[in-house]
C-alpha cells in the first residue's frame, strides 16, 4: 500500500512544510495513484500493483475528502459568525450603549434635560470624589448608579465600624478593607457598566496629578487642610469642584468654578479657621441622614453639570438646616484679592 504511505507522509510533513506544497504534492499523488489505475494503461499493470487500491478505491477516497472538509469548513464559518454576534451584544462600539444600559438608563433619557445626548455624556464622564465617608457614600452610589463612566475615589482609611451610621456605602463585613475598595466594590456591584478605581491614599501635593486625569471634582472630605488644597488643585488645574461639608444638623453645598466665571472655595471662605474651632463630626456628632441628603445633591449637581441641565450652583451656596427643615441659598462672588483663583484669571 505504497499510495496510504505516499498520503501518510504528506501528513506528517505537513508541519514543515507550507499548505499549499503540501496540498499540490497530495493532488499531484492522488492523480498519480487515479491515473495508474484508469483505462490510460494496460490494466492491470506493475505500477499498479506496487501503488496498490484500485481506481474505485481513489475515486471514492477524493469525494470523501471533499465532504469532510465541506463540512468543516461550514462548521467554521457558523462559529465564526456567531462570535461576531455575540461582540455584537455583549462589546458594543465605544461610547455606544449595550441594550441592557439603554433599559437601565430609560428612566434618565426619557428626562428633556437629560435625552440620550446627556447620558452619552455621562457615559464619557470622568469624576474624581475625595473620601468614601458620609458625604462621599450616596454621592459615589447616586454617580455609579447615574451611568457616570468613570468614578475615581481616593480615601486613606478603612471602613471602622462607627462609620457605619452613616457611610452607607460599605458593609458590616468590610469592616478593616479600605474605604476606596470597598467603596469600589459597592458601586460595580451596584452598575457593572461603568469603571470605578480606588486609591487608598491621602490627597496631597503629590498625588495631584490625579485631578487632572478627571473633568470635575467632587470634595466630601472631612477636614480643613484637604478641603483648601483640593480647591487650590482644583483651581490650578481649571476643574470645576462640588464641594460640601456637613456638622451636626446642617449642611452646605456650592459648585466652585472660577474657571468659568464662579467664585472658588477659598473666595467663599477667605478665613481658615484655626484648629479646633469648627468640631469634626466625631468631635460634634452627626445625624445619620444628612449627610445622605447633602452627598445626594453632590451627585445630582454633578448629573445637571455634566449634562447641562438647569441653573448649577456656580456662585450660590446652598445651607440645609435639617433641624428646621429650611434651605437657603446664598450668593457668593469671586474676590479680586483671593488668593487662590484671583492670578488664575
Ligand atoms: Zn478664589
Amino acid at each position: 500500500m505504497i499510495g496510504v504511505l505516499g498520503f501518510l507522509g504528506l501528513l506528517l510533513g505537513r508541519k514543515y512544510l507550507p499548505f499549499r506544497l503540501v496540498l499540490g504534492l497530495a493532488l499531484f499523488w492522488w492523480a498519480l495513484l487515479v491515473a495508474v489505475h484508469s483505462p490510460l494503461f494496460p490494466q492491470p499493470n506493475g505500477a499498479g500493483e506496487v501503488l496498490g487500491g484500485g481506481l474505485v478505491t481513489w475515486l471514492a477516497l477524493a469525494v470523501l475528502t471533499v465532504l469532510v472538509s465541506g463540512y468543516r469548513m461550514a462548521l467554521a464559518g457558523l462559529r465564526r459568525r456567531a462570535r461576531l454576534r455575540v461582540q455584537e451584544v455583549g462589546l458594543p462600539a465605544p461610547g455606544a450603549f449595550a441594550p441592557a444600559e439603554l433599559d437601565r438608563y430609560a428612566r434618565h433619557i426619557m428626562l428633556r434635560e437629560i435625552g440620550g445626548a446627556g447620558q452619552k455624556r455621562l457615559k464619557q464622564a470622568r469624576v474624581l470624589v475625595i473620601g468614601a465617608g458620609g458625604l462621599g457614600s450616596p454621592a459615589l452610589l447616586y454617580l455609579a448608579a447615574s451611568g457616570v463612566g468613570v468614578i475615581g475615589v481616593i480615601d486613606p482609611d478603612v471602613v471602622e465600624n462607627s462609620n457605619l451610621q452613616r457611610q452607607v456605602i460599605h458593609t458590616d463585613s468590610r469592616i478593616g478593607t479600605p474605604k476606596a475598595h470597598s467603596a469600589v466594590a459597592a458601586m460595580q456591584a451596584l452598575n457593572p457598566f461603568i469603571e470605578a478605581r480606588a486609591y487608598v491614599r491621602r490627597l496631597d501635593a503629590a498625588t495631584a496629578e490625579l485631578i487632572g486625569e478627571y473633568d470635575l471634582i467632587l470634595d466630601g472630605s472631612d477636614n480643613f487642610d484637604t478641603r483648601y488644597l483640593v480647591n487650590r488643585l482644583a483651581v490650578a488645574a481649571g476643574k470645576p469642584l462640588i464641594s460640601a461639608a456637613i456638622t451636626q444638623w446642617e449642611g452646605q453645598i456650592s459648585l466652585y468654578d472660577p474657571a468659568r466665571g464662579g467664585p472658588c472655595f477659598e473666595c467663599v471662605f477667605p478665613n481658615r479657621p484655626a484648629p479646633g474651632m469648627v468640631p469634626s463630626c466625631a468631635e460634634a456628632g452627626v445625624a445619620a441622614p444628612l449627610p445622605g441628603v447633602i452627598g445626594a445633591m453632590m451627585a445630582m449637581e454633578a448629573v445637571k453639570y455634566l449634562t447641562d441641565a438647569g441653573e448649577p450652583l456656580r456662585g450660590r451656596l446652598m445651607i440645609y438646616d435639617a433641624l428646621y427643615a429650611e434651605t437657603r441659598v446664598i450668593g457668593a462672588k469671586p474676590r479680586a484679592d483671593c488668593p487662590a483663583c484671583a492670578a488664575a484669571d
